[in-house]
């Protein structure tokens, strides 16, 4: 038997909305899990940084990252998702374009509201 794929689900600033849109494939998540293993996920799976810190650079097949970067969290498991994975997707619109958290870029603190 060929070995699985490894995806990860990983999150910056978020609303989940993105999780829960994997989440529901319901059943066609089994379809998908003989091929593939979801290595990380922290809505769905009980991996921590440490462990995808451990893994070598590239083992995961495929990062979905949604949700924008906010702070160095975010920084960081960004580019160590990078790092360790063979294919990044900015998945989602807050991903690719900044969404609704982007909206904080507009404005400062300092700004007059
Ligand atoms: S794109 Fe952004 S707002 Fe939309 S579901 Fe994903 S995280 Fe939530």
């Amino acid at each position: 038997m060929p070995e699985k794929i490894k995806i990860a689900l990983a999150q910056g600033a978020t609303c989940s909305g993105c999780d829960i849109a994997v989440l529901d494939l319901d059943e066609d998540l089994l379809k998908l899990f003989d091929v593939a293993e979801l290595c990380f996920a922290p809505l769905a799976v009980d991996a921590k940084y440490k462990d995808v810190e451990a893994m070598a650079d590239g083992e995961i097949t495929i990062c979905l990252y949604h949700g924008a970067v906010r702070n160095s969290e975010n920084e960081h498991i960004a580019k160590l998702l990078r790092k360790k994975s063979k294919i990044m997707v900015a998945y989602g619109v807050c991903a690719a374009f900044g969404g609704i958290p982007g909206l904080a870029n507009v404005t400062s603190r300092k700004a007059d509201l």
